[in-house]
C-alpha cells in the first residue's frame, strides 16, 4: 500500500471515529455542577471544546479544580464523567 492511501485510510478512520460522538459533553463535565472551563455550548445546543485541537494535558473545571483531558479511547474501560452517556462506550458495548 502507498503512503497516500495509507495516510487517506487513516483519515478516513479518524473521521469515523470522531463522527460517533454525539457532543452530548457528558464526559467534559455537563451533567456535572462543575464542568471543564473549556466547554462551551453551542447554537446547535450541542457542545464543543474551545481548545479542541490542543486539548489534552491539565485542565480545570469552573471552580478550579485540576483534570486531566485524555483521549477518549483511554478511559474506554474505566470509571469517567458521563460514562453511561458516552457514543463510544455504547458502540464498544453494540448498545447503538
Ligand atoms: S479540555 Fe478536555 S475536558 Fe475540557 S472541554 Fe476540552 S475536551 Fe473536554
Ligand atoms: S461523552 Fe462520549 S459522546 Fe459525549 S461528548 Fe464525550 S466523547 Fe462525545
Amino acid at each position: 500500500m502507498d503512503d497516500n492511501l495509507y495516510n487517506q485510510l487513516q483519515d478516513q478512520k479518524y473521521q469515523e471515529h470522531e463522527a460517533l460522538c454525539k457532543r452530548c459533553g457528558a464526559c467534559c463535565g455537563a451533567m456535572e455542577e462543575y464542568p471543564c472551563e473549556h466547554l462551551k455550548k453551542g447554537e446547535d445546543s450541542r457542545y464543543f471544546c474551545d481548545i479542541y485541537e490542543e486539548r489534552f494535558g491539565l485542565r480545570k473545571t469552573l471552580s478550579g479544580e485540576p483534570i486531566l483531558c485524555v483521549p477518549i479511547r483511554n478511559m474506554l474501560s474505566k470509571t469517567w464523567w458521563g460514562r453511561t452517556q458516552c457514543a463510544y462506550v455504547r458502540h464498544k458495548r453494540r448498545i447503538i
